[in-house]
C-alpha cells in the first residue's frame, strides 16, 4: 500500500495545528507547531479565509493525515460508512479506529501511529493468539491483542512503554501494559474520539 512518506511536521503545518504523527518530540518544545506555526510553502504566512469546499476538504485531508491513508482508502472506507446504519460520519470515525494499527496506537504499543504500523507489518502482533501482520486489520469487540510472546522482552518495546505510560487508553479498549495486551471491550462511541473533527463536513463533501 502506498502511503505518504514526505516530512510529517510539514502536514501538521498545513493543517495548523498538532496532528501528532511523530510521538515523543509532538509533547515537546521543538514540536514544529511551536516553532513555525505558518504552512509550509512561500506563501505560508498568508493564510485565506476557506470557503465552503476549502473547509470541507482541510477537515477529510486532516482526518486521513491523522490515521496515515492516503485518498483511495479513506474514501473505500466512507462508502463502507455510507452503506452502513446509522449516522454516516461516526460509522467512518468508528471504522478508523478499529483499524489494528490504530488500536496497537491507543494501548501504547508504539508512540506514533507510524511506529504501530511497523510493529504490526514487522510481525510483533497478534489478535487472538494468530499472528496478524495487516495494519488495516478490522477489529471486533472481543479481539485480544498481544505482543507476540517472543518479542515481548525485546527492548523496543520498554522504550516504547516509557514514553507512553502517561497516555491515557480511550474506552473501548482495555489495556494490560505489563503483558502488553489489551481488548476491544465495545466498539469506540463518538465521544471516546477526542480529536476535534468535524465528520460532517467530510460527508459533505463526499456527497456532493
Ligand atoms: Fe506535528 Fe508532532 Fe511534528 Fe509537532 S512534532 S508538527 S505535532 S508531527
Amino acid at each position: 500500500m502506498a502511503r505518504y512518506t514526505g516530512p510529517a511536521c510539514r502536514l501538521c503545518r498545513r493543517e495548523g495545528e498538532k496532528l501528532f504523527l511523530k510521538g515523543e518530540r509532538c509533547s515537546k518544545q521543538n514540536c514544529a507547531i511551536n516553532k513555525r506555526p505558518t504552512a509550509p510553502g512561500q506563501h505560508g504566512t498568508s493564510r485565506k479565509k476557506l470557503s465552503e469546499f476549502g473547509q470541507q476538504t482541510r477537515e477529510k485531508q486532516k482526518t486521513k493525515r491523522i490515521y496515515g491513508l492516503l485518498e483511495k482508502q479513506f474514501r473505500q472506507y466512507f462508502e463502507v460508512a455510507r452503506r452502513t446504519p446509522g449516522v454516516t460520519g461516526e460509522n467512518l470515525l468508528r471504522l478508523l479506529e478499529l483499524r489494528l494499527d490504530n488500536a496497537v496506537y491507543r494501548l501504547g504499543f508504539g508512540r506514533s501511529r507510524t511506529e504501530a504500523r511497523q510493529v504490526v507489518r514487522h510481525n510483533l502482533i497478534t489478535v487472538n493468539g494468530k499472528k496478524v501482520n495487516i495494519p488495516s486489520y478490522q477489529l471486533k469487540v472481543g479481539d485480544v491483542i498481544q505482543v507476540r510472546d517472543k518479542s515481548k522482552s525485546i527492548q523496543r518495546f520498554k522504550d516504547v512503554l516509557d514514553v507512553t505510560a502517561s497516555r491515557s487508553i480511550p474506552e473501548w479498549l482495555s489495556g494490560d501494559p505489563e503483558n502488553l495486551r489489551g481488548t476491544v471491550t465495545m466498539k469506540p462511541l463518538r465521544e471516546h474520539i477526542t480529536y476535534d473533527l468535524r465528520e460532517t463536513l467530510i460527508v459533505e463533501l463526499y456527497s456532493k
